[in-house]
């Protein structure tokens, strides 16, 4: 590359051009780059910012004069991360990547006039040292991402993780427990009677069963439980760090609770009466996800067989 892209024979940056500029083909270049939708950035062996295009010296909305050529690409570094958020790990963290000899991708967020986006940015280092740089504004495609995210991994009715989540949760949980040696316990809870709850009330009202149901787990949730919608009427909550002895009042509670639930519908005067029967497990050396769940079933199948409305352990 000849001399400086963006600089012209003056050296000042150029805002605007007229048609005479196409005579050069550098010229063509300059105005390629300042309407592409991208921000470049291109800085010498020594960090000096030797060229950068319109779009680069717009999207971080930098105060005035921070962008400028020849100016250490470290020193705008520095005013990026005071301008949009980033603490002092993440300038460190810019600051090192610079000298990455090998090309790159890494997303990042921050605060453009104080509303949320996040970045894409490519590292193409130069021969020698120095590098190219590109920056595409990604919040569209950040903000579908945490949506298809959230409809791949939740129940849409109950807001809860889905059946696959809670699964690959449970197996990472159980690798965890093990290689730390602290217990996990887990929960399969399953509404009494919901057949019936149907067929009286109707399917909405099940619904509403559903979500308050939900509602009431995850009032009582810790931190690092999970809890999701199995399928149908059938619920699992995973209990990290957490023995039979602190798991079995965590189940007595959601029983107590969902007794207690008070669920109104326009045919009936008073609420409807909703009970769920729970089995709990804690981990043994040895288990996986299949023992683990069984076991739960086979609890949940004894709570049932023994009246429902109730919590068995094992
Ligand atoms: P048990 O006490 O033995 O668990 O009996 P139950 O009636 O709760 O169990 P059963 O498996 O016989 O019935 C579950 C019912 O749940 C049948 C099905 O129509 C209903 N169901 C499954 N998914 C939904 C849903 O999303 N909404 C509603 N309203 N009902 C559902
Ligand atoms: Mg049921
Ligand atoms: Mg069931």
């Amino acid at each position: 590359m000849k001399g400086n892209i963006m600089a012209d024979e003056s050296g000042e940056k150029r805002k605007s051009f007229d048609k005479s500029h196409f005579s050069q083909p550098a010229d063509v270049l300059n105005i390629v780059l300042d309407h592409i939708t991208q921000g470049m950035v291109v800085v010498g062996p020594d960090y000096r910012t030797l060229a950068f295009n319109r779009h680069f010296e717009a999207m971080f909305q930098l105060p005035h004069g921070t962008v400028e050529l020849g100016v250490d690409f470290r020193d705008i570094l520095k005013i990026w991360a005071a301008t949009t958020g980033q603490d002092q790990q993440m300038l460190d963290y810019a600051i090192y990547q610079l000298d990455e000899p090998a090309t790159f991708e890494f997303e990042f967020p921050q605060l453009i006039n104080n509303e949320p986006r996040w970045c894409l940015l490519t590292h193409n280092p130069l021969p020698g040292k120095g590098f190219v740089r590109t920056f595409t504004d990604i919040t569209k495609r950040k903000a579908l991402e945490a949506s298809l995210m959230k409809l791949s991994s939740e129940d849409p009715l109950t807001g809860l993780y889905n059946r696959r989540t809670i699964l690959d949760s449970l197996e990472e949980e159980i690798k965890r427990g093990q290689r730390y040696k602290h217990p996990l316990s887990f929960l399969m809870m399953d509404i009494d009677h919901f057949k019936k709850i149907n067929d009286q009330w109707g399917h909405p009202t099940g619904d509403e069963v559903l979500k308050s149901f939900a509602a009431a787990c995850q009032s009582m949730m810790r931190d690092a439980d999970k809890v999701g919608r199995f399928g149908g009427e059938e619920f699992a909550m995973i209990l990290p760090e957490t023995g039979m002895k602190d798991a079995e009042p965590v189940a007595e509670r959601i029983r107590k609770i969902t007794a207690e639930m008070e669920i109104h519908t326009k045919r009936s005067t008073a609420p409807i009466p909703v009970t769920v029967s729970v089995g709990v497990t804690t981990t043994a050396d040895g288990d996986d996800a299949e023992t683990v769940i069984a076991r739960a079933d086979e609890a949940l199948y004894e709570a049932k067989n023994s009246g429902r409305n109730r919590v068995v352990c094992r």
